[in-house]
């Protein structure tokens, strides 16, 4: 494959654009590969990748039944941070985070990696004791954070309002190196790179079945036939019950849409990200100059890809106490996606009953910023067949073993 660079762009403007290479072909499915990941997210893009660039496993084909970086990788809001107050989800978060700081570079495809930082305010006592908590968490697990002052909150976000008619803001966890990539360009590079070396990514194709013989998968059912392999990767978020069904066994995992929405562009007015837990919406500017809003989950179990209503209202009206002058913006959009809730709002890298078969899911309304960490960690455990530092602690036997990781704050609203 041919690498991006700036003499590549000089030679195509001089040719009209007629040599570049499709960045991934569409593979047809072969008879056997060494190992299948279903789902392809960022999460089981990034699992190939890793597979192939860390382990030398290459006959490696990534299934998708819509099109690639078509579930909730191409629908979130794209926040990238590490302030989990858990030793684990710190872990595995800020590996992340370190990943993206030169994941351009890495995959030579922009991701447009953008630190601008990422604060999250303090509008109750409750907050600032949990929040100052956790920069001290963070500073013992190596993340860079800090507790900063409403004054301090104000130099950084000029439009946001500090009094609040419900709630005012008292302070905030600020991440200094957190911030936003572009959603699709992650899903896009992974999959460059996977196509380069060898793998095949096979769209329209929706996983049916799982064969097994002894205890092990021996193959899947596809709507574009069957395929064998030496092992199974489980990557398909708001629809990890649905495959866990095919494998027979059960996940604790509950499926809910979430929403977000954006404004029409305006001129640049914020170039932080912030969350506001307490009355529930979250806010960032897009380099179009739209205003990306998210909200909360809805409070029932569904697949629609939609989300209700009334959490549009719900999160508008919240931003509009916090930031007044959203209230004068037009919005254009509003889409959902189902994300994969656990109870202890922690993902699951996991064995399964199925020897051969592993699962990466539960990442819920925070997974976009695990990519590259989520990938490297379940390409470990699906090469190795026991999970690596960064697993160790995701395994799906935690909730029958009381040993939860408990991220219910941090992954409360806030993305
Ligand atoms: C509105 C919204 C806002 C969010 N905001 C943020 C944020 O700001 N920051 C953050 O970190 N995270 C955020 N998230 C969460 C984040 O998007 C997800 O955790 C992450 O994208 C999950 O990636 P994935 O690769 O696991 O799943 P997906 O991207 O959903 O990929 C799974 C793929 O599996 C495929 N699939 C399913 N079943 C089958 C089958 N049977 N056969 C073949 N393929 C199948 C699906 O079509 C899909 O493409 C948000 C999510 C939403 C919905």
């Amino acid at each position: 494959m041919k690498r991006y660079s700036v003499f590549a762009v000089a030679r195509e403007a001089l040719r009209q654009h007629q040599g570049w290479e499709r960045a991934w072909p569409n593979a047809e499915p072969k008879a056997r590969y060494d190992a299948i990941i279903v789902g392809a997210g960022g999460h089981g893009l990034a699992t190939a990748y890793y597979l192939g660039r860390n382990h030398g496993i290459r006959n490696v084909a990534i299934i998708e039944k819509g099109w690639l970086g078509g579930g909730n990788t191409g629908r979130n809001t794209t926040i990238i941070r590490s302030n989990y107050l858990q030793d684990p989800s710190a872990a595995i978060y800020e590996k992340a985070r370190s990943l993206f700081e030169t994941l351009s570079q890495e995959l030579n495809y922009n991701v447009m990696f953008s630190p601008r930082g990422v604060m999250m305010l303090a509008q109750t006592q409750h907050e600032i004791r949990g929040y100052k908590r956790t920069a001290m968490a963070n500073s013992l697990q190596g993340v860079t954070t800090e507790f900063i002052s409403p004054a301090r909150v104000k130099e950084l976000v000029p439009i946001i309002n500090l009094e609040g008619p419900r709630y005012p803001v008292l302070g905030a966890l600020w991440q200094p190196r957190g911030g936003t990539a572009r959603h699709d360009a992650v899903a896009w590079g992974y999959a460059r790179a996977c196509a380069a070396m060898g793998m095949d990514i096979i769209q329209k194709c929706e996983v049916t079945g799982v064969s097994q013989k002894d205890g092990k998968v021996t193959g899947i059912s596809t709507t574009r036939g069957d395929i064998a392999c030496d092992k199974l990767g489980i990557v398909v978020a708001g629809h990890s019950g649905v495959m866990a069904n095919h494998a027979g066994f059960r996940l604790p995992i509950e499926s809910v849409a979430l929403q977000a929405l954006v404004s029409e562009p305006i001129k640049p007015c914020m170039d932080v990200v912030v969350m506001a837990n307490t009355v529930h919406g979250y806010m960032s500017q897009s380099d179009k100059g739209e205003m990306v809003i998210g909200g909360g989950t809805d409070g029932f179990n569904n697949y629609t890809q939609r989300g209700s209503f009334h959490h549009i209202e719900e999160t508008v009206r919240a931003l509009n106490e916090t930031f007044p002058m959203i209230s004068r913006l037009k919005m254009l959009r509003q889409w959902g996606g189902i994300v994969d809730m656990t109870g202890d709002r922690s993902p699951i890298i996991s064995k399964t009953p199925l020897g051969n078969c592993f699962v990466n899911c539960g990442w819920g309304t925070g997974g976009f910023k695990a990519i590259p960490g989520s990938g490297w960690a379940m390409a470990e455990l699906m090469a190795k067949g026991e999970p690596g530092p960064l697993a160790l602690e995701f395994n799906m036997w935690r909730f029958k073993e009381g040993k939860f990781i408990d991220e219910s704050v941090a992954a409360g609203v806030a993305h």
